[in-house]
């Protein structure tokens, strides 16, 4: 099974420098090859909203790859309908990084497109995408409204025109999103799991999460990130449908989980406000890792269990308590999710067996 290297901080340049290293993702760029970069700009918004991808991620692509010897990169997106490209550009702070390192960026809403054969017909795809020598996949791992969960697959969708768009939500976006995804199918996906919105693809309720992963599977990427938000397979129709489809394998074996350095080299989850607030009501939390704390959003939005005493954080460490604890510092709780950190999943299962 494809490996998936991980690593934890908030500074997304360095943290896409090493996950490239440590998966020599050069190897994946054919001889003379081009390099496309294909973060999210689904809407107008800033990083820190949940939505867009960090530009620390694109730079760090750029330096990676030029310092490899790549001439030809390049930068491809287009928003959602409704919204303007450039302007999601200005304002997500990568038009300054695209600036910063003089590489060429494309709005795909003016690119040309090629019909593609895909299981559930022609997909017209842009040329940009389809031309790549390598086409890497630079997703936020977030929250949506209709396919519960959006990342490696869904990113995809800014990889043709807005008629298609349209056309996709028609169909009931499942089939077409899996069909894309094999398609396409791009050979490097790094995913900017820092602060992935709880809900929606265009942000509103980030949950600082302070991790990012790389993989060079898309379905497998997605099977991660589904299990990462405490969803089934089952709940996120597409990703097993793309591997039926022939875009990669549906499943990721936690053995094959490089991991660069440890949750605690991250920053401490930052004071929760808004909805997360809510979710965490019951929740105690003295020096909690990032995504300790994350998770266990994830997994009381996913389980609706927001009446349990919980414990989380390094400061429990040798404590004792009533409730349910939730990582190994918490293990002197009277029940405990063990993991450093545990994923959504396994506190959601945790949550409801309480
Ligand atoms: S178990 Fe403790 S050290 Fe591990 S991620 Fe959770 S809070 Fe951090």
């Amino acid at each position: 099974m494809e490996k998936i290297y991980q690593i934890y901080g908030r500074d997304a340049h360095d943290m896409t420098l090493r996950l490239l290293t440590a998966a020599n993702a050069i190897a994946r760029v054919p001889a003379g090859g081009s390099v496309a970069l294909k973060p999210n700009l689904v809407v107008t918004g800033r990083p820190e909203d949940g939505a867009v991808t960090h530009p620390g991620v694109v730079s760090g692509c750029v330096e990676y790859f030029r310092a490899h010897g790549v001439r030809d990169i390049s930068v491809i997106e287009s928003s959602w309908v409704g919204d303007r490209t450039m302007s999601a550009l200005r304002a997500s702070g990568l038009e300054a990084v695209c600036d910063k390192w003089d590489v060429p960026f494309y709005d795909l809403k003016k690119d040309e497109t090629r019909p593609v054969d895909t299981p559930v017909g022609k997909i017209d795809v842009c040329r940009r995408a389809l031309d790549a020598g390598l086409l890497v996949d630079l997703p936020v791992l977030k929250g949506h409204c209709q396919t519960r969960m959006t990342c490696a697959l869904k990113n995809l969708k800014g990889c043709i025109p807005d008629r298609e768009k349209r056309r996709f939500h028609a169909m009931g976006l499942t089939k077409p999103i899996a069909a894309l995804g094999a398609a396409l199918r791009p050979g490097l996906v790094v995913v900017d799991s820092i602060c992935g919105d709880l809900d929606f693809e265009e942000g509103g309720t980030p949950v600082q999460t302070d991790r990012m992963f790389l993989c060079t599977d898309p379905v497998t990427a997605d099977a991660y990130a589904a299990h990462l938000m405490g969803l089934s397979l089952d709940q996120v129709g597409y990703i097993s449908l793309a591997a039926e489809y022939g875009g990669g394998e549906a499943a990721y074996d936690p053995g094959d989980i490089v991991a660069l350095n440890a949750p605690s080299d991250a920053a401490a989850y930052i004071k929760p406000s808004g909805k997360v607030a809510k979710l965490t009501k019951r929740v105690r939390q003295d020096q909690a890792c990032s995504a300790c704390f994350a998770n266990l959003v994830r997994a009381l939005h996913v389980t609706g269990r927001t009446d349990i005493d919980i414990a989380i954080g390094q400061g429990y460490k040798g404590r004792t308590f009533d409730g349910l604890g939730v990582g190994r510092c918490c293990k002197g709780a009277a029940k405990c999710v063990m993991g450093c950190p545990p994923t959504a999943g396994q506190i959601a299962r945790a949550l409801e067996e309480a």
